[in-house]
């Protein structure tokens, strides 16, 4: 299988480098000139858990070549549009291309570059981090699920499985992975977005009623969305689930944390709470506490970038 991972930040430079590891044919694709060129000219290196350096194939989008079998997205929400114009020369009608991005909005965005039946979404908890450009910091076990969005898809998505299980990816076949991925969209939606505006890790935050307020009001509104859109997600056990969630993992400063105020970048709010008040709007649902986060944390861009 000829595979492209189509974003190679931290994510798409685990993915890589644990599929080449397990003897899979992958190229990293990316725009960030300094990591290409560290990558390039010195491996890919890896820190954490294990050190390791790899050589591993990386260079622009526009540079590829080879006809792709399988391409796994993972640029940040905002650079997905132009990352689908660029890649499109490398799909033929076979091209199947995994979605594992944070956030909702994605498929569709790749249904103009993709037939349905080509698409696989899927949502991952396996971490990772840049430390350096051609260097990223892997810890933690995490894991992966994900379905093809038609039935069709069916049986590459579970060989997918495999491929992944080999590389110790820890995949599985969902048969109806819209619930875990707007999870995911919620609890990054009420840990992430409130850390970035407080600059606080998790634990900060909940050693204040108002923090357990305002997760309590987000999640409602998550939930009350996710129904319209009949994904059902149980607002009790979501707050049991952030909750607990702070405990094991309280000193931790959330990707939108990092993002914004540590590395002066923008975030994917717009995939997130945005999102939410984008199809809220389709039903008359008002969901003000997502509107605010969203105005707050581009604001807060605006101010810091
Ligand atoms: P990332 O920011 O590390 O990389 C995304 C893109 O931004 C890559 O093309 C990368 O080269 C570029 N980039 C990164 N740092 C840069 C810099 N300093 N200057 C210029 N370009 C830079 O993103 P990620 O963490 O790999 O996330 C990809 C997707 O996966 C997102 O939707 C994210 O929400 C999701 N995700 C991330 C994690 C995680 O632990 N990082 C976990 C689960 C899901």
């Amino acid at each position: 299988l000829n595979i492209y991972i189509a974003g190679a930040g931290s994510m798409g430079c685990r993915f890589g480098y644990q599929l080449t590891k397990a003897n899979n044919t992958v190229t990293l694709l990316d725009e960030w000139e300094e990591h290409i060129t560290a990558i390039q000219s010195k491996g890919l290196s890896i820190t954490g858990d294990q050190e390791d350096n790899i050589d591993i194939p990386i260079m622009k989008p526009e540079e590829a070549d080879q006809s792709a079998d399988l391409i796994i997205l993972f640029t940040k929400a905002m650079q997905l549009p132009s990352m689908l114009q660029n890649i499109e020369h490398i799909m033929n009608e076979d091209t199947k291309v995994l979605c594992l991005l944070n956030g909702l909005g994605h498929l569709e965005e790749i249904q103009k570059y993709v037939p349905r039946e080509n698409i696989l979404m899927g949502v991952t908890i396996w971490t990772a981090q840049i430390e350096s450009p051609g260097k990223v910091k892997l810890s933690g076990q995490g894991g992966i699920n994900l379905q093809s969005v038609e039935k069709t898809g069916e049986t590459f998505g579970k060989d997918l499985i495999n491929i992944f299980n080999e590389a110790n990816l820890n995949a599985e076949y969902d048969q109806d992975v819209w619930p875990s991925i707007w999870r995911k969209v919620c609890v990054n939606g009420t840990m992430n977005s409130t850390c970035a505006l407080m600059d606080a890790n998790i634990s900060e935050v909940f050693s204040s009623s108002h923090g357990y307020n305002l997760v309590e009001k987000l999640i409602s509104e998550f939930v009350q969305v996710a129904a319209k859109e009949n994904v059902h997600l149980d607002a009790d056990e979501m707050y049991d689930y952030v909750v607990s969630a702070s405990k094991k993992v309280g000193e931790h400063y959330p990707s939108m944390h990092q993002d914004l105020i540590q590395n002066k970048r923008l975030t994917e709010i717009d995939y997130i709470n945005g999102a939410i008040v984008k199809i809220a709007q389709k039903y008359d649902v008002e969901t003000p506490y997502c509107e605010m986060m969203t105005e707050l944390i581009h604001l807060k861009e605006d101010i810091l970038l």
